[in-house]
């Protein structure tokens, strides 16, 4: 890269946000270059796009999720279907080598689709040097070598890390992060886990239904507390039932390794009384922090929040001219949907047209068994705004097609207001809800009525028609039920 060519956009991180970013960049004909500085796994060291989503995060996970899902169906639930199996056993190894393939091969397609669309990519790490005529100097290292280049515009997608614990060490040999309890090479007896939140309960899926014991330690006095109360406390009945194990409003205070290698993790509940539970792997799920240090972001005066995360308006422009952030980096959900969205947005509106994310209308998906999704309000949130409302449920008891798949779990809430029938939220459990979640979006997005799902053909038998009885029983009622 040239210093005499100012590029229209350098695009700092190829994660989610940053890498489809960089493709509509070079789908409006912007001049962009992407920099990406983690090899992650990759074999030769190479920086690898794709980001925490791709690498460690939502595709590794949902791969994983799969296999063990595949495996507990074989174990647990073929006999109903009238299938005898004996002697299925799981080859870790070969579990993780299926999810690394995936990972290599996405990772491949991305690197394709930039040189589809005339991005460059740039390996290394990106620090800020400061302002340049008619833009912003970057400098990029790589093992001693230091390019630099200049852009007319800066995008900063450098997304999140895991947040640490004091005391806890991360070594993803024992004490692992989201990384570490991605690439276990064996199942272990007993797996604790700290935070149950949505990465807490995606891995301690994989591994119990593997076979180990799982025990989640949570800070909060409930589970999911950014759910429908409803559908937290649903949820909560049937992890219990698959055999998690949950210990709520307990402050981890320390961690101990005995002589033969198993670990023990202390905490202390509510009321006081110490505890602690005995495990051959931690997982810390604690939450993300955004990733900002080392970006020489204070060069530019380019504002951050008390929590760390760079300070954007509703289209992603940060307080300098020029420099806008996307992704988990900035505020709302840490979703890669909704950094992808960023992504767009903000490219849109370098190229001069009118960049829009509707951060009403952002779904949000645990990928448990059953699955969680939903789009749009929660009953408590209409209740604190004020907003009147009216309910519609439906169970997934009382429909035909989940009776034929053998789970039956869960149910479809919607909520829609009370004067107009505009559809507000739609909370799904079920298997296959991170699809159905799909066409409440749209409902939302599109100012449907509940009314109008209602009248909206739905196939038959189908799990999302229990959307279409949820809507009907907001209003006149339900038909099935
Ligand atoms: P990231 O994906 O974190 O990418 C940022 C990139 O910037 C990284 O590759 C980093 O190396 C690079 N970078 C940072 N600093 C520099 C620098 N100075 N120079 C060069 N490069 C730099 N979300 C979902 O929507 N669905 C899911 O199912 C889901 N599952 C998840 C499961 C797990 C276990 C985890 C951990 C996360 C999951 N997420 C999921 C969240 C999702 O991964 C993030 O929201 C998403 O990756 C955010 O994208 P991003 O582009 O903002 O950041
Ligand atoms: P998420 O933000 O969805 O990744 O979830 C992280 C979860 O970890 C939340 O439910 C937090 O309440 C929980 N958490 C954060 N800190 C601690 C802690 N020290 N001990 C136990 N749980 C925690």
């Amino acid at each position: 890269m040239e210093k005499q060519q100012p590029l229209d956009v350098l695009v700092i991180g190829a994660g989610s946000g940053g890498y489809i970013a960089s493709i509509r960049a070079g789908q409006l004909g912007l001049k962009v270059a992407c920099v990406e500085a983690n090899p992650y796994a990759d074999p030769k060291g190479e920086p690898r796009p794709g980001g925490t989503c791709l690498n460690v995060g939502c595709i590794p996970s949902k791969a994983l999720l799969s296999s063990s899902e595949e495996f507990e169906n074989i174990q647990k639930h073929a006999h109903a279907h009238g299938i005898r199996v004996s002697g299925a056993s799981m080859d870790v190894p070969a579990m993780i080598a299926r999810k690394d393939a995936i990972v290599t091969k996405m990772a491949q397609g991305i690197e394709y689709l930039f040189r589809k669309n005339k991005v460059a990519y740039l390996k290394g790490r990106a620090t800020i040097l400061g302002r340049a005529e008619g833009g912003f100097r970057v400098s990029i290292s790589r093992s001693g070598s230091i390019e630099e280049v200049t852009a007319r515009n800066l995008v900063i997608a450098t997304g999140s890390l895991p947040r640490q614990l004091p005391g806890i060490e991360v070594d993803n040999v024992d004490v692992c992060d989201n990384a570490g309890a991605l690439d276990l090479r064996s199942v272990p007896g007993r797996m604790a886990i700290i935070g149950a939140g949505v990465i807490g309960l995606e891995l301690g899926s994989v591994w119990r239904r593997l076979g180990a014991q799982v025990t989640v330690i949570e800070a909060l006095p409930q589970l999911l507390p950014m759910c429908d109360a409803d559908v937290a406390r649903e949820m909560l009945k049937l992890l219990m039932a698959q055999g998690m194990d949950f210990h709520f409003g307990a402050r981890v205070t320390g961690l101990e390794r005995a002589s033969d290698g198993s670990l023990s993790l202390a905490y202390v509940e509510a009321q006081g009384t110490a505890h602690s539970v005995a495990c051959d792997k931690l997982v810390v799920a604690v939450g993300r922090v955004p990733t900002t240090s080392g970006l020489g972001l204070e060069t530019l005066g380019v504002k951050t929040t008390q929590r760390g995360f760079v300070d954007v308006d509703a289209q992603c422009r940060t307080s300098v001219d020029g420099v806008y952030a996307i992704g988990d980096v900035v505020r709302g959900p840490m979703l890669a949907h909704k950094a992808e969205d960023e992504g767009v947005m903000v490219m849109e509106c370098i190229a001069g047209q009118a960049g829009h994310v509707n951060y009403d209308a952002i779904p949000s998906i645990i990928y448990t068994s059953p699955e969680v999704a939903w789009v749009g309000r929660t009953e408590q949130e209409l209740k604190d705004a004020g907003i009147a409302y009216r309910t519609g449920k439906f169970p997934f008891t009382a429909n035909g097609r989940a009776l034929g798949n053998g789970d039956t779990s869960g149910f479809v809430k919607v909520l829609a207001d009370q004067k107009t029938d505009a559809v507000l939220g739609v909370h799904i459990i079920s298997t296959h809800a991170s699809e159905m979640i799909g066409e409440a979006t749209m409902a939302i997005e599109f100012k449907a009525s509940a009314e109008d799902i209602g009248r909206i053909s739905h196939a038959h038998p189908t799990l999302y028609e229990a959307i279409r009885e949820a809507s009907l029983a907001a209003g006149t009622g339900a038909l099935n039920l």
